[in-house]
């Protein structure tokens, strides 16, 4: 057994207002693809509810005391800003979640397993320290991040980010900490505005690829070869974590970028490459966005293909 596929059905249960694109049917689309026959030697698992404490290893103890008082009644939406809603069940969705990114964590620094991909929502890298926005309410990445840290006594943690936005929330949750690594590729200018070049973090440790609207497979392979992947090779991680969104998939509603699924495959192969020199191959991957059906479907699939390679 490579990889450890971690999922929870609690997670259908954040449910989102009409219209919205980060929606129950999102991973329905991922555990369909992951279903079929060709994925037959993942390890499957389903998720353990995370102790909401563990969200105190990336969060403020005031957001994370406010957070859950937010929940709504039953059949009401409860807005935390313009595009960031919780339902009556979103509570133990966020925990399972967080929960799956724990459990692969665990399971990938203990050795039992050589990688793992976790498909849940509500996604989380749009979180900061103290507040929620862009459909996400914990970092689940970043929690993940110091879990490795703490309890696996992993020195340093690279996070690699391939979702079409950028992660503001992990760069804000890192920004001034030299053993974590975030590098993101993302469009630009695109929603939330963040991940310029030029910001670099306190000790040099984020690296912003931004990428202009209409990056087609050439550009984007070359660009992540040159920008990201020496960063993260020469950091030398003892884990890998990737926030992997797959909105940067040219059939997308939310972002322009002309990627196909096979560059999700490609990308993940050469971080395996790196992760393998580096620290046994050890990488934990956390679904983040994707909100068209197919594309999604398409690139989780060459994803944790790539994955099972190991
Ligand atoms: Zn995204």
């Amino acid at each position: 057994m490579t990889t450890l596929y971690l999922t929870h059905p609690a997670c259908l249960e954040h449910e989102s207002p009409p219209g919205h694109p980060e929606r129950p049917d999102r991973l329905r689309a991922v555990w369909r693809v992951l279903d079929e026959a060709r994925f037959g030697a993942l390890e499957r698992r389903k998720a353990k509810l995370a102790d909401a404490a563990s969200a105190l290893l990336a969060h403020d103890e005031r957001y994370c005391e406010t957070l859950p008082k937010l929940i709504p009644p039953e059949g009401r939406t409860g807005h935390v800003d313009a595009d960031t809603y919780l339902s009556a069940h979103s509570w133990p969705a966020i925990l399972y979640a967080m929960g799956a990114a724990v459990e692969g964590v665990d399971c990938v620094m203990r050795g039992e397993m050589k990688n793992a991909f976790c498909a849940t929502r509500p996604p989380g890298h749009h979180a900061e320290r103290a507040r929620a926005m862009g459909f996400c309410l914990f970092n689940h990445v970043a929690v993940a991040a110091r879990k490795a840290q703490r309890v696996h006594g992993a020195e340093r943690v690279a996070i690699v980010d391939f979702d079409v936005h950028h992660g503001n929330g992990t760069q804000d949750i890192f920004w001034k900490d030299k053993s974590v690594l975030y590098a993101s590729s993302h469009q630009w200018p695109l929603y939330p505005g963040t991940g310029a070049a030029s910001e670099t973090g306190e000790h040099d440790n984020i690296v912003n690829l931004p990428l202009a609207s209409g990056t087609g497979p050439q550009v984007f392979r070359a660009a992540f070869e040159s920008v990201i992947l020496p960063r993260v090779d020469a950091f030398e991680p003892d884990l890998i974590l990737i926030s992997a969104g797959f909105d940067a998939h040219r059939r997308d509603p939310l972002a322009s970028l002309d990627l196909g699924e096979a560059e999700f495959g490609w990308v993940t192969r050469r971080l395996m490459e790196i992760a393998e020199q580096r620290c046994a191959g050890r990488i934990v991957s956390v679904l983040e966005g994707g909100y068209d059906l197919m594309g999604l479907s398409a690139s989780a699939a060459a994803h944790v293909e790539a994955l099972m390679e190991a």
